[in-house]
């Protein structure tokens, strides 16, 4: 089975959009995750993600291999990821910012539909970076 993050920034990164795993490569070519009879000879391993991203190394098919694909997708992959969710927040903060005035543009021009689901987005987006915050305050980032 593949890997999915569950710190912090799970949520921001779409974790369960970008689950790791070490394919197989078949002596055709192709990666499989997949184990059968048929599979059961194969060059090694490559990391791959849900999201279509796939390492550049082959690992040996071996165990150790099969751990080397995993740590390729964490490192990689995973890390840039988070790294760019963690570089995110102003840029973020900056957006909120623009879409609270208009919430407030709204409400002045009588739009109050409109506002509503403005500030319940904004809301959704609060109570996920409460989250994020949350974690990281007890140390849980990794
Ligand atoms: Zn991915």
């Amino acid at each position: 089975m593949g890997i999915t993050y569950d710190g912090p920034y799970a949520d921001l990164i779409d974790s369960y959009g970008h689950e790791g795993y070490a394919a197989r490569k078949l002596p055709g070519g192709q990666l499989t995750s997949i184990w059968n009879y048929q599979n059961r000879e194969f060059l090694g391993y490559v990391a791959k993600c849900e999201c279509g991203w796939t390492g550049s190394t082959l690992h040996p098919p071996t165990e150790e291999g099969r751990e080397a694909a995993h740590d390729e997708w964490d490192h990689e992959h995973l890390q840039p990821l988070i790294n760019e969710a963690k570089r995110a927040w102003h840029r973020w903060a900056d957006r909120a910012g623009g879409d609270l005035k208009d919430v407030a543009n709204l409400v002045r021009d009588q739009q109050f539909g409109h506002a509503a689901s403005l500030l319940s987005r904004l809301i959704e987006q609060l109570e996920t970076r409460q989250r994020v915050v949350t974690e990281l305050a007890e140390g849980r980032d990794r």
